[in-house]
C-alpha cells in the first residue's frame, strides 16, 4: 500500500479528513446477502447511516455528477462506491463508473465498500482497475456467530442459510482481504458491534483481519433499522464502542472518525454537501 495515497484519503487517514473531500456515487443498488440489521429501504450499513435513502445513478450520470462536484470542490481526492447495496453485486456498473471517471481524472483515488462475498471473483479486476482502497464489512469469523447475523447468502445461483451461508461469506471475505492486501490495496474492515450477538467476538475478528493484511478496523455501533430482523435489539452505545476500540487498538489501528456516511455523501467528512448536488443530473428515484 502506498502511504502517500492513503494520506489523501479522509477515511483511512484522520489527518486527511479536514483537507480532502470524498464523494460516494450510488450506482450499485443490489445486494447478494441479507444482514439481519439491514432494511433495504435504506442504504447499506457497510458505509452508510441507516435511515436515509439515496438517488440511484447510471455510470454515465455518475460521471456527469462527478464532473460537477469536481468543479465545485477542488480538494476532492476520493471517489467511492458504497452501494446503496453492495458495490460488487452490481460490478458492471461499479467498474464502468470507475473506468469513465479514470479517463477524465487519472489522479483520482478510488474506493469501494463491500460485504466481500464476491471478492474472490473480482479482486484481480479490482486491482487491475487501480482501486487502492477498499472497505470490507466483517462482523465475525465464526459461522455459528454468522448464522445469527446473516439471514441468507445468495451465491452462484443458490440461496444458503444458517452457518452454511455464513461460512461461504466468511471464507470469501478472508480470501479476498488476503489477496487485496497482498496486491497493494489498503484494506479497512468495518465491524458492526451488536450487543450479545458479536460484541464479545470483536477482538478475534480484528486479530484475524490483521493477519490477513488489513491496515485499519472501524468498529461501528449497531443502530436498529426499522423493518429489519434486528429492529427490536438495543442500539450499541458509543461508550461500549469506544471501550472496544481501545481494547482492539493494541492489535491494530482503529478508525475513530467514521461518520457512517450516506451512499451519496459528498464533501469533507465533517461537512456533508450531498444536498447541494442532489438530482443535479437526471437520476432515477430509489
Ligand atoms: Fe444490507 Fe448487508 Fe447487503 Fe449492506 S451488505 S445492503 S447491510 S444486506
Ligand atoms: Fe469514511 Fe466512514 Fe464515511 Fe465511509 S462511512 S466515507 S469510512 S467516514
Amino acid at each position: 500500500m502506498s502511504r502517500m495515497l492513503t494520506d489523501k484519503h479522509p477515511c483511512f487517514s484522520s489527518q486527511a479528513q479536514e483537507q480532502y473531500a470524498r464523494m460516494h456515487l450510488p450506482v450499485a443498488p443490489r445486494c447478494n446477502i441479507s444482514c439481519n440489521y439491514c432494511s433495504r429501504k435504506f442504504d447499506c450499513v457497510n458505509e452508510s447511516h441507516p435511515g436515509v435513502t439515496s438517488e440511484l445513478l447510471s455510470p454515465a450520470d455518475a460521471l456527469a455528477k462527478f464532473e460537477q462536484v469536481k468543479a465545485a470542490i477542488p480538494n476532492l481526492s476520493v471517489v467511492g462506491i458504497a452501494g446503496p447495496g453492495d458495490a460488487l453485486a452490481d460490478w458492471n456498473e461499479t467498474r464502468e463508473t470507475i473506468e469513465l471517471i479514470k479517463k477524465k481524472a487519472p489522479g483520482m483515488l478510488f474506493c469501494l465498500s463491500t460485504n466481500g462475498l464476491l471478492l474472490p471473483e473480482y479482486a484481480p479486476e479490482i486491482v487491475k482497475l487501480g482501486v487502492r482502497h477498499i472497505t470490507v464489512t466483517v462482523n465475525c469469523t465464526d459461522p455459528i456467530v454468522g448464522a445469527q447475523i446473516y439471514g441468507a447468502v445468495n451465491y452462484q445461483g443458490t440461496r444458503y442459510v444458517g452457518a452454511e451461508g455464513a461460512e461461504i461469506l466468511l471464507n470469501n471475505q478472508q480470501e479476498g482481504i488476503m489477496y487485496l492486501a497482498g496486491h497493494g490495496v489498503a484494506v479497512k474492515v468495518n465491524l458492526v458491534m451488536i450487543k450479545m450477538v458479536n460484541d464479545w467476538h470483536m477482538p478475534a475478528v480484528v486479530k484475524k483481519v490483521k493477519q490477513l493484511g488489513a491496515c485499519l478496523t472501524n468498529i461501528m455501533p449497531f443502530i436498529p433499522a426499522p423493518g429489519s430482523v434486528f429492529s427490536g435489539l438495543p442500539q450499541t452505545n458509543m461508550r461500549d464502542v469506544m471501550a472496544m476500540r481501545a481494547v482492539c487498538n493494541d492489535e491494530l489501528k482503529q478508525m475513530t472518525h467514521c461518520r457512517q456516511c450516506r451512499a451519496d455523501a459528498i464533501g469533507l467528512l465533517a461537512k456533508d454537501r450531498n444536498s447541494e448536488f442532489r438530482n443535479c443530473v437526471a437520476a432515477a428515484p430509489v
